[in-house]
């Protein structure tokens, strides 16, 4: 089969590698479409979490590994144990989330923060081929209503949606998400279903504003607006919570200016640079950090949200690839382009 494959940063193969097995418990997926998340491109460009020489501590995979985690496609083979619950030719995404199962953590159910955590596409191979195997467990429906190219965003604003549960409470309060990408974008939407009264976007120029603005959202150019006067603008005053998805220092301080006495903030970038925290004023004001990896099984209720209608999930896809374009017009692009795209799909089976 056709696979990209990561063998360092800027040098991503498209490569034929032997198709996966169904080991007892796991299926074989038939890729149809792909996403290319935030995590691949740092992957390529850096900083990259694929084990180069040390063996993964979960899977015990190292570099060459095949890229990808948000996918769809149909069930091409099923593994021994899973009795009648999956067909051939379902209509399936999963949880790229790996863990052991037997840790505290994952004994208490949150196995997305299991102490061997891994990933598909990160720490054993991935989804950016023709076929990908996944733990049965791991599996969600795609309903009819959806398209497999429209349910591969499921999985990203599955994270806004375990962001937005972690904090709680957002009922009638205002929040500023900073870094609107998809997660950014996902914090949005979330926030937005669970009742939050006014949001106020901030990052660049490009296609964000209108999504934002299309929702009933407020959105700040931080190149030419003030976040701070922004904020006033908008709430009369500052944010109950803030979502920090940017990963810059510069975003940080933004994001505990920007923030009340008594508010939260909830961390989600991924920061190339060690940050400093402005520690005194947070602790001056009582102001709480939160932290969100990944999703539990939030995927369920990103394909209900994506069902409903109230987002235009093809207004999210902003490129689309093939896994032979993959490093030119999807990464590339990307490092060069970040700020025109929110999500850039694969077209790999295509709506099979
Ligand atoms: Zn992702
Ligand atoms: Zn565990």
């Amino acid at each position: 089969m056709k696979a990209a494959v990561w063998y360092g940063r800027r040098d991503v193969r498209i490569e034929e590698r032997a198709e996966p097995e169904a080991l007892p418990g796991h299926v074989v997926v038939r890729v149809a479409w792909a996403g290319i998340c935030g995590t691949d491109r740092h992957e390529y460009l850096g900083p990259n979490f694929i084990p180069l020489t040390k063996p993964h501590r979960l899977t015990g995979c190292t570099a060459p590994l095949i890229l990808g985690h948000e996918f769809t496609g149909l069930i091409h083979k099923i593994g021994q144990g899973l009795g009648s619950s999956w067909r051939i030719g379902d209509r399936v995404t999963a949880n790229g989330t790996l863990c052991c199962g037997t840790c505290a953590m994952c004994r208490s159910g949150q196995y997305n923060i299991c102490e061997k955590l891994g990933f598909t596409g990160v720490s054993r191979d991935g989804a950016f081929a023709e076929y990908v195997a996944v733990e049965a467990e791991r599996l969600f429906r795609v309903p009819d209503a959806l398209t497999l190219r429209q349910a591969v965003l499921a999985e990203p604003l599955a994270c806004g949606i375990h962001a937005v549960r972690l904090l709680g409470g957002l009922q009638g309060k205002d929040a500023v998400i900073i870094g609107p990408g998809i997660i950014g974008l996902s914090c949005f939407f979330a926030a937005k279903r669970s009742g939050a009264r006014r949001l106020l976007a901030a990052g660049i120029a490009g296609p964000r504003r209108g999504l934002v603005e299309a929702q009933g959202g407020w959105y700040c150019d931080c190149e030419q607006e003030d976040l701070g006067q922004a904020a006033r603008a908008c709430f009369g005053g500052l944010a109950d919570a803030v979502f920090e998805c940017a990963g810059s220092q510069a975003a940080l301080n933004s994001a505990a200016a920007v923030l009340k006495g008594g508010g939260d903030l909830m961390v989600m970038g991924v920061y190339e640079q060690p940050p400093v925290f402005p520690m005194n004023g947070f602790q001056e004001g009582e102001r709480r950090l939160f932290t969100s990896q990944a999703h539990q099984d939030e995927i369920g209720a990103a394909l209900d949200y994506l069902k409903s209608g109230d987002l235009d999930p093809d207004a999210l896809i902003t490129g689309e690839v093939t896994l032979d374009t993959l490093v030119d017009q999807g990464f590339e692009e990307l490092a060069a382009n970040a700020g025109k795209h929110i999500k850039i799909v694969i077209r790999i089976g295509g709506d099979l």
